[in-house]
């Protein structure tokens, strides 16, 4: 699946709830990972930082508030997307999710189609490369779920590095990343590979674009960008 990178971590106790959401999840082509407890939780987090979590209110060591909290008075993790899952309809606990820095709230019981909807909204907006909605760009399309890519109606055949490349920059619209960003965003600080090694995925992604190729630009001495301009 496309959303090899794309983990959301998801913090609940009850074993019924935790099941359906990562099963909707999954099906809907993220990966998913639980966390039954805040300490659990947060070392998931410390581990293997995730694209968005989905954070149950009341949890057996701590109220899932107590998370959301650390999360947003963490420097290296403050910008994480949050979602509270909360059975409480009241007010003013979503007033205090929202001000605590959740990102948006979903009241229980939920429809597996509302759950997908509010994860995808929320990526589209704050990591859009993450989101598993049709992303287009001129005449091009890219379905991230059943990772192809159309041009003009057709289907065209990318290299892995090529899409990911292209889902990035379709994330990111109208936006220049240096080489080193791109490498950064794309490619994750995990691989070692040199910034000339841009410039040949850049090449391939705009042959196999054909005209469409225009849409990435070279920006002179700064780097790459998708435009339609
Ligand atoms: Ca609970």
């Amino acid at each position: 699946m496309s959303a090899e990178n794309s983990n959301i971590l998801v913090v609940e106790d009850e074993p019924g709830i935790a099941e359906l959401v990562i099963y909707t999840l999954r099906e809907s082509g993220w990966k998913a990972t639980v966390a039954h407890n805040v300490d659990d939780a947060w070392s998931s987090i410390q581990n293997h930082t995730p694209h968005l979590v989905l954070l149950d209110w009341m949890l057996p060591d701590q109220p899932g508030l107590r998370l959301l909290e650390k999360i947003r008075a963490n420097r290296q993790f403050n910008e994480l997307p949050v979602i509270m899952l909360t059975a409480k309809s009241m007010e003013e606990d979503k007033i205090a999710g929202l001000d605590n820095g959740a990102d948006d709230y979903i009241t229980k019981p939920f429809s597996p189609r509302e759950l997908t909807a509010r994860v995808n909204a929320l990526l589209r907006r704050k990591a859009p490369e993450h989101s598993q909605s049709l992303m287009t760009a001129g005449p091009v399309v890219l379905d991230p779920i059943s990772c192809t890519v159309a041009v003009c109606n057709e289907k065209i055949d990318v290299g892995h590095s090529e899409f990911k490349l292209l889902k990035f920059f379709l994330a990111h619209p109208e936006r220049v990343f240096s080489r080193g960003q791109l490498l950064d965003k794309v490619w994750g600080d995990h691989v070692v590979i040199e910034d000339r090694t841009i410039d040949v995925h850049v090449l391939r992604l705009r042959k196999v674009l054909k005209d469409a190729g225009y849409l990435i630009k070279t920006v002179r001495s700064v780097g790459y960008m998708l435009s339609e301009k």
